[in-house]
């Protein structure tokens, strides 16, 4: 991907070309035109605790029915589809670490949206979901965090960094099933201060939730620790 109009979106304050068709004009607040953003795979209606895409809006779904995950809901503005696939690998793997302000962007549009049609209080912290520090070391940042990095300020939600981490370097999820997910990722997570979170509404963020089993563990460990309740706040959600 062509870095350059990313930069021209910094510097020019938001106002000139589309990050994603590169058309000129005058943007939104997260530089991208009005054609681009009505054509972004924006989730419809979901199940209200995992997010998993339902056709009826504010249900829960089959799964969650029978073993509710431990976190209290997910929000998320997108499918996991194109062209937010790309940008989130570009961001990811690639070092693009702008494409992370700008999906961080539009994470705190979608946060802001929901806390205030479902009017909820926002949450008291922002906990990054951690990397195994071997992990974090190869790739060099956490995504986790890069992405929570533009909500602070306009939330006014302190960071809660360094607490939750990530013990064990797990195998890749992709591939096992449910079962084995679970196991694969038991005490995979460590809260390293409680009485931080304690009694606290915490806010999980993360890039992309597909199954929800890492979700669901990390949450389950902040549970444990004394929080009092844990939301997901990802760019995108497998369907
Ligand atoms: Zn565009
Ligand atoms: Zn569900």
């Amino acid at each position: 991907m062509n870095l350059m109009p990313v930069y021209k979106w910094l510097k020019n304050n938001h106002s000139f070309h589309c990050l994603l068709c590169l058309s000129r004009g005058k943007h939104g607040s997260a530089g991208i035109c009005e054609g681009c953003l009505a054509d972004l795979p924006w989730y419809a209606s979901r199940c209200r605790q995992c997010a998993l895409p339902m056709p009826i809006a504010d249900s829960r779904c089959g799964r969650c029915q029978r073993d509710s995950p431990a976190f209290a809901q997910v929000v998320t503005p997108f499918l996991y589809r194109f062209p937010v696939d790309s940008l989130v690998l570009a961001f990811k793997y690639h070092h693009q670490l702008t494409y992370g302000k700008l999906l961080g962007l539009m994470l705190l549009d979608a946060v802001r949206f929901h806390y205030q049609e479902h009017h909820q209080t926002l949450p008291d912290c922002l906990v990054p979901m951690p990397l195994h520090r071997s992990r974090q070391a190869k790739r060099g940042y956490n995504q986790a965090l890069e992405l929570a990095r533009p909500l602070l300020k306009p939330l006014a939600i302190p960071l809660e960094l360094n607490n939750l981490i990530r013990e064990r370097a797990t195998q890749a999820q992709q591939g096992l099933d449910a079962q084995a997910r679970r196991q694969n990722l038991q005490g995979a997570f460590r809260c390293r201060f409680p009485e931080r979170i304690r009694n606290r509404h915490v806010a999980l963020v993360d890039d992309v939730m597909t199954t929800g089993t890492t979700a669901d563990e990390a949450s389950r460990t902040l549970l444990d620790a004394g929080a009092a309740s844990v939301s997901i706040w990802c760019v995108a959600r497998t369907p």
